[in-house]
């Protein structure tokens, strides 16, 4: 067995190699223009993204090299992180002073073989094998901290909670939780303004991995954006109720003992790719990078990934194209995709949706927001698994399944503050169908639309056999009007499709067969699955009513489905 002091050093040697790469992206990103000599610039000043990859570099390594006691180098990268942060104005002096800090961290890092003050880092990084602490809660209100303690052990989840800053710091000195949840107004030892924001920013500094939930009464946009950029993954507005922060605590704790998760990425702005790798790689996702669309191709079939990242813009193919051929591929309709964008109109989030993707993150990218977006579709694609018991007759899934996993969408959806649209369709005169041409044509015409539905509801989307002659979409993330179109064109497509049977006595008949639907959206039309239901299904009727063969929304309004 290898000693403590080799392991030391085994953790440290390949740490070293991780943060002498980000002192190499550095000195690639922090060139000298010389358009003129007596005019010193910063290449990074010019470009936007450029300059945050370099501020982000910088700050990981300033946090990661104050916490293996390098306290010299931290301090050297801390000076190098305020020159970076003002690019723009630096003086030539200071270029040169910026490029000495950055050489100083090259040779100290280079000579670093052995650090004997690593042991705070280590055990941050050996805390599978002693762990003794699930969470902690970081909170002064002590009736909800109570009501915390009593839920959780109901999960049986080992709890710490600390009402001041300094018993915070103790605790983490002992053990290292994977989840804190922080009180960002109630922290008791807040000497002047409240600190919470000040305490999450040397949180996250020392302890990088942790998945810090922040809670508090100030839920502006504003103050939202501030939490998560100063590293919280999930913001609870209050009044929070202990049930609420306890369910957050296990999702996120669930999220976090995910086997790795292989992702493919695919971008032609090499400065995104490095984005990605930086914020990815340190979460343990094994990230494979393209900037070619040529080698897209082989990447998947050589990573088989559980998500894909694809770029829209891409020189000669467009990433909705590309997502569209992937989706044509049996063996990846299941496939999460998310696209990265630097445009969300209407329009352009339509065709996302339209080609089959999951999901958009728009650019610049936020670290957090995307990496929560990651592991919602993660989570999303092994609740889908569950739909693998299918219905013989159609391949679909069945209703009862269905249900299970729409209830747990509907979860979601409210975690994630988005909508799911539950559009039911009905075979228009079916009965007709079986009495002229038989049963077996009626069996025929519901295979054929379980194969439609199956080729054109892919990746996210929900589809079931209901019952009978009636069908089940479920779209996730979809807003309303969109789920109308996607099924009024799939209307369109499955009304092209020509059959044959025989009428009794006759000869050979070809005719063709419509259906009806009816739309409902989480949460304006009902928040339960038998809600929702109700309300396609009323929509179904008045579908029916006005002349078959067309899709409507619920009119939550008018109807009375929200009763019960
Ligand atoms: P509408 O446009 O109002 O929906 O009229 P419809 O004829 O489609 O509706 P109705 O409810 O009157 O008839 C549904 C028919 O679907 C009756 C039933 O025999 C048939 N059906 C249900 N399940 C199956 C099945 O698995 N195979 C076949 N061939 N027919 C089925
Ligand atoms: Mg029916
Ligand atoms: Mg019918």
């Amino acid at each position: 067995m290898p000693s403590k002091k080799d392991t030391l050093k085994a953790v440290w040697s390949r740490y070293r190699q991780e943060y002498l790469n980000l002192v190499t992206d550095l000195e690639q990103m922090v060139v000298v223009v010389p358009s003129d000599i007596t005019d010193l610039r910063l290449k990074i000043a010019d470009d936007p993204a450029v300059l945050n990859l370099a501020k982000q570099a910088i700050h990981t390594l300033k946090g990661a090299l104050g916490s293996f006691g390098f306290r010299e180098l931290s301090g050297a990268s801390a000076q190098a992180e305020r020159l970076i942060s003002t690019a723009a104005q630096l003086t030539g002096e200071q270029i040169w002073q910026l490029s000495e800090l950055i050489a100083q961290l090259r040779s100290t890092l280079e000579a670093a073989s052995d650090p004997a003050s690593a042991t705070l880092a280590l055990k941050d990084l050996t805390r599978q094998s002693s762990k003794s602490c699930d969470w902690l809660i970081v909170s002064c209100d002590m009736e909800l901290t109570e009501d915390v303690i009593h839920q959780s052990s109901v999960w049986r989840l080992d709890t710490r909670v600390a009402t001041t800053a300094s018993e915070a710091w103790a605790v983490l000195s002992q053990h290292s939780p994977d989840v804190i949840v922080l009180d960002l107004d109630c922290i008791l030892d807040c000497v002047d303004e409240p600190c919470g924001l000040d305490f999450l920013h040397e949180l996250m500094l020392q302890h990088p991995t942790v998945s810090t939930i922040v809670m508090s009464a100030h839920d502006s946009l504003s103050d939202r954006i501030q939490a998560i950029r100063a590293g919280a993954c999930t913001f609870l507005a209050k009044p929070v109720t202990s049930v609420q922060v306890v369910e957050t605590v296990t999702n996120r704790l669930a999220q976090r003992t995910q086997p790795t998760a292989r992702i493919v990425a695919l971008d032609d702005d090499p400065a995104i790719l490095l984005g990605l790798k930086r914020l990815l790689t340190p979460l343990g996702f094994q990230l494979t990078l393209v900037s070619d669309p040529l080698q897209l191709w082989e990447a998947i079939e050589k990573t088989v990934p559980d998500l894909l990242i694809l770029d829209i813009e891409i020189p000669e193919f467009s990433g909705i194209e590309l997502c569209k051929v992937i989706r044509s591929d049996p063996k990846l309709a299941q496939l999460p995709i998310l696209f990265l964008s630097a445009h969300s109109d209407a329009e352009m989030v339509s065709q996302v949706f339209e080609c089959g993707a999951d999901d958009y993150v728009s650019k610049p990218i936020v670290g957090p927001a995307l990496v929560t977006r990651i592991l919602n579709r993660m989570e999303r694609r092994r609740l889908l698994q569950k739909l693998a018991e299918t219905d013989d007759l159609t391949g679909l899934s069945r209703r009862r399944q269905a249900v299970e996993v729409l209830e747990r969408s509907l979860k979601l959806a409210s975690r994630q503050k988005t909508t799911v649209c539950l559009a039911i369709l009905d075979l228009d005169d079916f009965k007709q169908i079986n009495d002229h041409y038989g049963h077996e044509i009626g069996d025929k015409v519901l295979k054929t639309l379980g194969d439609y539905l199956r080729q054109t509801f892919r990746g996210e989307d929900i589809v079931a056999r209901w019952g009978g002659e009636e069908f089940m979409v479920g779209l996730y993330g979809t807003p309303k009007n969109i789920a109308v179109e996607r099924l009024e064109r799939f209307l369109r497509a499955f009304f092209q499709h020509i059959f044959q049977g025989v009428l009794q006595g006759n000869n050979q008949q070809r005719f063709q067969v419509s259906f009806s639907g009816g739309v409902a959206v989480y949460p304006t039309d009902g928040t339960s699955v038998q809600q929702l239901y109700r309300c396609a299904d009323q929509a179904l009727y008045q579908a029916k009513a006005a002349g078959r063969s067309r899709i409507l929304p619920a009119e939550s309004t008018q109807s009375s489905c929200l009763e019960g």
